[in-house]
């Protein structure tokens, strides 16, 4: 069977490759958008899939050719769900993790453990052609709570606040495999998977 070249609406190396693995037995050739010069859209959405849409579908019209995205984020209930889709610019103009982080710690100080409830949130969109009008839509979440400093160096983001429960360390401390199994990037990859194969038939 000759691969389907998909178009990945992102720059990062470690989700081409993981996406790669994962969707070339359902026949896909996972290619960067950086080989169609696909300029940089603006996250105007308000949802993580309206945020996926517009850079899948972007890639998409560049390249000719299907596409996927990924959009993700974490939700902390005191805050009201926030940062929620702003999570990579939640410290404002320059963030970087380090300053996110410090403004969470900062928000959320003083709240007790209960008050610190969380979850990660990523979805993953496939589109057929820039004008699919029903495109795949996968998601999956990863419940948590926000520690009152870091720990851990491994991950990227908010990891190093980020307690799982279920494994009694942050994120941050997990191996690279022991976080794909739990989290919610892998979970909607699961789903992405899955929704693929049911209409590959
Ligand atoms: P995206 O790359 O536009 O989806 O931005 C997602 C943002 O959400 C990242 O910059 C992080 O701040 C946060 N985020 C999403 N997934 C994770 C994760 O697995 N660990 C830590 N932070 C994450």
């Amino acid at each position: 069977m000759s691969q389907q070249k998909l178009v990945l609406a992102s720059g990062n190396k470690g989700k081409l490759k993981e996406f790669g693995q994962v969707l070339a037995p359902l026949g896909f050739e996972v290619v960067p958008q950086s080989e169609f010069n696909v300029p940089e859209v603006d996250e105007t959405g308000l949802t993580f899939v309206e945020n996926a849409l517009l850079k899948a579908r972007e890639a998409s019209r560049v390249s000719g050719l299907p596409a996927m995205a990924d959009d993700s984020g974490i939700e902390v209930d005191a805050l009201n769900g926030a940062p929620g889709i702003y999570s990579a610019r939640f410290s404002g103009p320059g963030a970087t993790d380090q300053k996110n982080n410090d403004k969470l710690l900062q928000e959320l100080s003083g709240l007790t453990e209960q008050e610190r409830s969380a979850r990660y949130w990523c979805v993953l969109v496939y589109l057929r052609h820039a004008d699919d009008p029903t495109p795949i839509i996968a998601q999956g979440s990863w419940e948590g709570r926000i520690l009152e400093a870091p720990q851990g160096d491994g991950g990227f983001g908010y990891d190093p606040l980020f307690w799982v429960e279920s494994e009694s360390c942050a994120a941050a401390q997990l191996t690279p495999e022991q976080k794909n199994k739990l989290s919610h990037r892998g979970k909607a990859t699961l789903d992405l998977v899955a929704q693929l194969k049911q209409r590959q038939g």
